[in-house]
């Protein structure tokens, strides 16, 4: 299937590696050129390097980080007016909500929930001008089915998803379309960092941890990037204009529920 984005452009953000990479690479396999930002500029610059050598795409790094106004004022600065966003940062710490000070939450709300809407305030009106946009949030399994150490995560991301609801029915008469991805649990460093804190509380191994997750897991797993990256472009195409608003798992069949 040709996806029709080839020329746009994309501003990906947490591209260096795990899911927003797998998004990046995803896009520049279909043609569109894309922005990477993360705060590490050598990992981030090996990262467009290496996806320019597999797509021949033409691929843009810039360092920094864009939960500061600094960092996406420098994002936006390199990639203006682009056709795609896909907002993704870093999640919160995990822990228990008794330790979790205001600023713990402030940081939290600023990395998963205001950073994607003011990225979104700033580029949306320019879509709804070209009459195309996508734009896609990396939330998580969490927004449906809350993970109880991941409090700061929980709060935070069902703010943007109650935001972006009521958004999303505004742009889409424009061919703006705003969706939300849901990944469960995907083979990246941050999964490492879950199930490591995990096993320092229950005093198992990290290879326990992750042996159990996989057998609770139906699709008996953990996703990667590149099939997360896939289903981003998809929603990215011009065959998902009449799809907004909507909170896509995906998460190998984790998630109990009939809807
Ligand atoms: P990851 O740690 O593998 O990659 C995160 C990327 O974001 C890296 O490129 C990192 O450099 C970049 N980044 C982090 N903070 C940034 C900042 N302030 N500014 C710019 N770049 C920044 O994580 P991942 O597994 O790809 O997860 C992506 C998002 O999805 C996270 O918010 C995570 O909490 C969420 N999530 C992941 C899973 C999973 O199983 N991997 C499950 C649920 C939710």
């Amino acid at each position: 299937m040709d996806f029709g984005i080839k020329g746009k452009t994309a501003l990906v953000c947490g591209a260096s590696k795990g899911l927003g990479r797998g998004c990046a690479e995803a896009l520049a396999a279909e043609g569109v050129q894309v922005t990477l930002v993360a705060r590490t500029a050598d990992v981030l610059e090996n990262t467009a390097e290496e996806i320019r050598r597999a797509t021949g795409a033409i691929v843009q790094a810039v360092a920094c980080d864009i939960t500061k106004p600094e960092g996406r004022a420098k994002a936006l600065a390199a990639c203006p007016q682009p056709d795609i966003l896909v907002n993704n940062a870093g999640g919160p710490p995990p822990g228990d909500f008794r330790d979790w000070t205001r600023d713990d939450w402030i940081a939290a709300l600023d990395a998963n929930m205001l950073t994607p809407i003011e990225l979104i305030k700033a580029t949306v009106d320019g879509m709804i001008d070209r009459r195309f946009g996508r734009i896609v949030n990396i939330t998580s399994g969490a927004v449906k089915a809350p993970i109880d150490i991941l409090g700061l995560s929980n709060g935070a991301r069902s703010g943007l998803t109650g935001f972006v609801a009521g958004l999303a029915r505004k742009t889409v008469a424009h061919n703006v379309t705003i969706n939300n991805l849901l990944p469960g649990q995907f083979d990246t460093d941050r999964l490492k960092k879950t199930l490591g804190a995990s096993a320092s509380a229950s005093g198992k191994t990290i290879e326990q941890v992750f042996e159990a997750r996989r057998q609770q897991i139906p699709a008996q797993r953990f996703g990667n990037p590149a099939e997360f990256g896939a289903a981003c472009a998809f929603l990215c195409s011009v065959h998902a204009g009449y799809m907004t608003g909507q909170n896509i798992l995906l998460d190998g069949g984790n998630y109990p529920g009939t809807f």
